[in-house]
């Protein structure tokens, strides 16, 4: 079986694939969308959607499993009919909506990839921790202004520490965790005893919170409700509708390298000197990996790296580079999951530089 589908990818290197990206002469539509739904065969249905995709030149990050479908992709415009047109003549998919990107970023997608996974969202839940047809009240951006409101009402940020960081509802709880397997149950914990009060939750896109307001309707909140379609369906009531934005900052989406601007402050300092600061990077020393915000001074200064160790280590030649992440790549993933104590090291170092530098030492 494997053998047979062997041939149904896209073997390009990354940075052949992003040279083609960049030279198209054609615009892309970016785009997301997601739905809980039964896929009988999500090998087969996979293997079908790929030929249908790459046949017009779609690329993205698309999630299959048993329970439905999670898609991040790109579009070339003028294909945009036929892609819509063949998604919608399957069942399964028939109207789901679209979210469609502000910023249509060339870097965001470079290949084709659908994976077949036990679950659309990674959570770590098994089917007896929610019920999936059992989720929150979906609320348009007016409803969720007003909920707002209440000083009663408890707003939960379901996004990773670093999407918060850079964005939020003012005065949203939000946690420290760098996945959403790590924060359910923490967040369950962390308003266990506002069973009866209104909770608002919301995320990107919408999707993490359909499995988290099910969790924690399981749990015994009574009165659970979530932004529909996230912050990207906000921001786009929010200027259809001249409602009042209620978003601090820019939204994180996609991928590391995009965001869009909700309100035009900067909520975020850059971790190296404090400045306001809301772009990502990923440190170039491949083995740490550090996602932090970085300004464009101390990425010059930095070479992209978060630590002068690792600035070392990124102006090696490129052949020590490899030997080094061959030897030492198994810890990207270790330091991944420290990737907040780490980044609060950093920042701890960037205070105690400007003390230093106020005392002129
Ligand atoms: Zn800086
Ligand atoms: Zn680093």
């Amino acid at each position: 079986m494997k053998n047979k589908f062997h041939h149904l990818r896209n073997n390009l290197p990354k940075d052949e694939a992003l040279k083609k990206v960049h030279s198209e002469n054609f615009k892309r539509i970016t785009l997301s969308f997601y739905r809980y739904v039964k896929i009988k065969n999500p090998q087969e249905m996979r293997n079908e959607l790929w030929k249908e995709w790459n046949e017009i030149g779609c690329l993205g990050r698309i999630y299959l499993a048993h329970e439905g479908i999670n898609a991040q992709m790109s579009v070339p415009e003028h294909h945009w009919e036929t892609f819509v047109t063949k998604l919608y003549a399957r069942p399964e998919f028939t109207d789901v909506p679209f979210k469609i990107g502000i910023n249509q970023n060339p870097d965001s997608f470079w290949k084709l990839a659908i994976k077949v996974r036990d679950q659309i969202v990674a959570d770590g839940l098994t089917m007896d921790d929610y019920d999936i047809t059992n989720v929150g009240n979906h609320l348009s951006a007016k409803e969720f202004n007003e909920a707002m409101e209440d000083p009663e009402t408890v707003v939960v940020d379901m996004r990773n520490h670093y999407e918060s960081e850079i964005g939020h509802f003012d005065g949203a709880l939000y946690h420290e965790v760098n996945t959403f397997r790590e924060q359910l149950p923490l967040v369950a914990e962390d308003i266990k005893d506002k069973k009866d009060k209104k909770i608002l939750l919301y995320c990107t896109g919408g999707i993490r919170c359909e499995k988290a307001s099910a969790y924690l309707k399981h749990k015994g909140f009574k009165d659970v409700n979530q932004l529909h379609g996230g912050v990207i369906a906000y921001k786009h009531q929010v200027e259809q509708e001249g409602l009042a934005n209620k978003f601090k900052g820019a939204n994180y989406v996609f991928d590391g390298r995009t965001k869009e601007g909700i309100s035009n402050e900067i909520i975020s300092n850059c971790h190296q000197c404090g400045a306001p600061c809301d772009t990502h990077q990923n440190c170039k020393n491949k083995t740490c990996n550090l996602l932090f915000l970085q300004c464009e001074s101390c990425k010059e200064k930095m070479n992209g790296c978060c630590t002068s160790r690792c600035k070392k280590i990124s102006l090696w030649p490129e052949e020590k580079q490899l030997r080094y992440y061959k030897k030492n790549g198994h810890k990207t993933k270790k330091n991944f999951s420290k990737s907040i104590e780490r980044k609060k090291n950093l920042m701890k170092k960037t205070i105690w530089e400007k003390i230093l530098k106020f005392f002129g030492k």
